[in-house]
């Protein structure tokens, strides 16, 4: 669904071309995208795209997708989200973004796992840790995410990031009960997209409550909690006045950038015994940290 999104007597042409296009996408294996020549997203989308369907539908989605509104991101990597979203849907895990390490967590053997334990060095023979002493070990697999990661490790490469603010809201009424996300297309923001989120996965919303999830995309603005209230309005065109914040999460170092050069398949083995794995290794993606993961395990 977009917002806002331009009336322009030629947009059922640019909506059928653009269909096309996705449909051709869908179809193009990933191997032969890999082999693309390479730019950024805006370079190639605007070589490719008349320019409303660019700023009207693609850069709204795609900075969903990539956390990346100036499309600064791989013209390939950009190809391949776009791929993902025409082969399938846009899905969350049921109940929290927690819920995919828990289920893999649950598959070890009882006591495999402790959580809450910080590591302050580590090396091939030994983890030494901020609470729970020292443990010595054979070999090691570091999957933190990469400022950490380079910070126990000196000289891995530490990329840019793209920052994500999520705000979380609770309403009387829910403003639609459709389980859509809402694209904001004006990219003067604050918000860039939003979904009432007790319709998508109900499991997710406080006891009986509607829940509204937005996205901020990089640095948030003053006063962000009461710009994002007046945006919504206008977005869901509803009062918001009745809302209420549950909860604000800035996340500086939320999505490692992706420019052009991007190497999806960034060794995981560093030595004999050291291993880094994760979404900095790969895509920025829960699906680039697993597979990431895969390749060190
Ligand atoms: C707001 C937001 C929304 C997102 N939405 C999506 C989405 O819709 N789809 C998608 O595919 N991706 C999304 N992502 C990106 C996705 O979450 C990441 O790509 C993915 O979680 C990366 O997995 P990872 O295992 O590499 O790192 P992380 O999930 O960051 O895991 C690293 C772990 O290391 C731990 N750690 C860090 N330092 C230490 C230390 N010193 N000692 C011990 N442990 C430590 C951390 O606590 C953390 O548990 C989103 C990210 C954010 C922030």
């Amino acid at each position: 669904a977009l917002a806002s999104a331009p009336r322009h007597p030629a947009a059922s042409l640019d909506q059928a071309r653009l269909g096309a296009s996705l449909v051709r996408l869908a179809a193009t294996p990933a191997q032969r995208i890999l082999a693309r020549p390479e730019r950024t997203a805006r370079e190639a989308l605007n070589a490719r795209l008349p320019a409303r369907t660019v700023q009207g539908v693609l850069r709204p989605l795609l900075a969903a997708l990539l956390a990346d509104p100036d499309l600064g991101t791989s013209s390939r990597r950009a190809d391949l989200a776009l791929r993902a979203f025409a082969r399938g849907r846009l899905a969350v895990p049921e109940g929290g973004a927690a819920a995919l390490p828990e289920l893999l967590a649950a598959a070890l053997p009882p006591g495999t796992v402790r959580t809450g334990v910080r590591v302050t060095e580590a090396s091939v023979s030994r983890v030494t840790t901020a609470e729970h002493g020292v443990f010595r070990c054979r070999s090691v697999v570091l999957a933190t995410g990469a400022r950490t990661a380079a910070e126990l490790l000196p000289g891995l490469r530490t990329p840019a990031f793209h920052a994500v603010t999520v705000l979380h809201h609770t309403a009387p009424v829910a403003p639609t009960g459709d389980p859509v996300l809402l694209l904001e297309s004006d990219p003067g923001g604050p918000v860039a997209h939003t979904a009432v989120m007790s319709a998508v996965d109900p499991g997710r919303a406080p006891a009986g409550r509607t829940l509204i999830t937005s996205t901020v995309l990089g640095t948030p603005p003053d006063d962000t909690e009461r710009r994002v209230r007046k945006h919504l309005a206008t977005l869901y065109g509803t009062s918001t006045d009745e809302w209420e914040l549950l909860a604000l999460r800035h996340t500086p170092d939320a999505v490692p950038a992706m420019p052009p050069p991007h190497d999806g398949n960034r060794p995981v083995r560093l030595l004999a015994g050291l291993y880094v794995c994760g979404d900095h290794r790969a895509a920025s993606t829960a699906q680039g940290a697993l597979a990431s993961g895969r390749r060190a395990a």
